[in-house]
């Protein structure tokens, strides 16, 4: 049994979506500076590195991160590897794709997974991403947990229709995955974002057991 850490690091050199605001790191209190102790102040983006989309943060309707179902969020996964050629994650693309009936929580490693151990504060736009139509086959599918491994599931130019169509149907989104080790097969997943009461999102530890 292994245990795989597919959580990215967030630091200042963290890459994050353009406009939002970086990460960063400062002492509230430095022993340095005489203080009795070392206290860290935080300030970042609820979409940095590894986390989950509540539907509040497209559908503005005030669900919220802090009542994601930990039912959904924890249990039996299936991860798949597509193959480098593959840019878009679409309906055909899908169908093709062997995916044992029954899954209801789906990661997709793709070659987006090698980015991170480039170690860049850029942003990279021409990430692999799941399009609307293959959003639809999501829902359409029975699941209820899409995972990918950059920073949107959506493409870049065109954010709104995928993210709409797994929020209204309360598919749980996780973004920013590190799935380079993973090899495909059926885990478990515990993924537990932080319980921000009224954000749109949450910085989340994920890990796959298996
Ligand atoms: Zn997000």
């Amino acid at each position: 049994m292994s245990i795989y850490d597919i959580t990215v690091p967030i630091s200042p050199a963290s890459p994050v979506w353009p406009d939002d605001p970086p990460v960063e790191f400062s002492l509230a209190e430095s022993m340095d500076q005489g203080g009795q102790v070392n206290v860290t102040r935080i300030s970042m983006s609820a979409h940095t590195g590894t986390h989950v989309d509540a539907p509040h943060h497209f559908l503005n309707d005030h669900r919220t991160v802090e009542a994601m179902s930990l039912e959904v969020l924890t249990g039996p996964c299936t991860v798949i590897q597509l193959p480098d050629d593959i840019d878009e994650i679409t309906a055909e693309v899908l169908e093709r794709t062997p995916i044992a009936a029954g899954t209801t929580r789906l990661l997709f490693g793709t070659r987006n997974s090698r980015l991170w151990a480039k170690n860049s504060q850029e942003f990279e736009r021409d990430f692999v991403a799941v399009t609307e139509d293959g959003a639809q086959w999501l829902v359409a599918n029975g699941i209820r947990l899409v995972g990918v491994d950059y920073l949107s599931v959506a493409p870049f130019e065109d954010s709104g229709p995928t993210h709409t169509v797994l929020l209204q149907a309360g598919v749980v989104i996780l973004e920013g995955l590190d799935l380079s080790k993973v090899p495909r097969g059926f885990y478990d997943l515990y993924c537990l974002p932080l319980k921000l009461v009224g954000a749109d999102g949450a910085p989340a530890r994920a890990i796959l057991i298996g």
